[in-house]
């Protein structure tokens, strides 16, 4: 599931989806979301400043 916007997908996730690891947890983001938020998964930025 998407952490950002909700959206579902199956298990595992596509491969478009964008995993990112925040304080040891992984998020997962969909391609609309990962795209969007490209700069601050990049620059580390846990999702909760974004
Ligand atoms: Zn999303």
């Amino acid at each position: 599931m998407c952490a950002r916007c909700g959206a579902r997908a199956q298990e595992p996730p596509p491969v478009t989806w964008t995993c990112s690891v925040e304080n040891g947890v992984r998020r997962y983001f969909c391609e609309a979301c990962a795209r969007e938020n490209l700069r601050a998964i990049e620059g580390r930025l846990d999702s909760e400043w974004w």
